[in-house]
């Protein structure tokens, strides 16, 4: 079982983060400042790092600076609000491996976090198929009957996450969570709205619809 090290200060998401991970079968730790971040990262339990970079004690670029300093080669995905390109350089020049701007969905950071601990050399399925629609999780494309259909970044994110738990139904609050993270506002629509969109786009028998709770990949 994969060990993911999380540096967060901001509860709620340690506790998203936390939930989330554990409930996709990996090991979490939380510290909420750099200092520990560092010394945890370096303590060889771990696989993974979950780097926020606003961090009390020294902040995220600072740890990570000292662990790649000492040459830990740990995986760090850095976690930010701050989306401006001086720190996306800075942060990549320091060897952070991938980066995700807050809010991000969740099944994003899974699917990065995936990349990152793919073992060389192991065949990891790099397509999800039902009935006519392919989804190439590389390119990031989705086709139907071979012909290759237009999805935004979301959209996708949404058929992968029904089309990873086939015949399985996710609530709307699942939904949100994984496709939309934090960003979200509970009481909206927009799975509604983006399942009927995937429907148009795709082929129209592809989700089910399970009254009052919320939907599934037809099987
Ligand atoms: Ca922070």
């Amino acid at each position: 079982m994969n060990r993911i090290l999380i540096a967060e200060d901001e509860p709620r998401i340690a506790s998203f983060l936390t939930k989330g991970l554990r409930s996709a079968g990996y090991m979490t730790t939380v510290v909420d400042n750099g200092v520990d971040a560092a010394a945890c990262a370096r303590s060889g339990d771990f696989d993974l790092l979950i780097l926020d970079l606003g961090l009390p004690g020294q902040d995220g670029l600072a740890a990570l600076a000292q662990l790649r300093a000492r040459g830990e080669r740990l995986a760090v995905i850095v976690l930010t609000a701050r989306d401006a390109v001086p720190d996306r350089v800075t942060g990549l020049d320091l060897g952070a491996d991938d980066y995700l701007t807050k809010p991000f969905s969740f099944e994003e950071l899974l699917a990065r976090i995936r990349a990152r601990l793919r073992e060389p050399g192991r065949d990891t399925p790099t397509t999800l198929c039902a009935g006519k629609v392919t989804l190439d999780l590389v390119r990031r494309t989705a086709t139907v009957d071979g012909r290759q259909v237009e999805l935004t970044a979301r959209e996708f994110l949404l058929a992968e996450t029904l089309m990873r738990h086939p015949g399985q139904v996710l609530s709307r609050e699942q939904l949100l969570d994984r496709v939309w993270g934090l960003a979200h506002d509970p009481g909206s629509n927009v799975v509604d709205v983006y399942i009927g969109y995937l429907r148009r786009k795709l082929t129209p028998d592809l989700i089910n619809t399970v009254r009052g709770i919320g939907y599934r990949l037809a099987t």
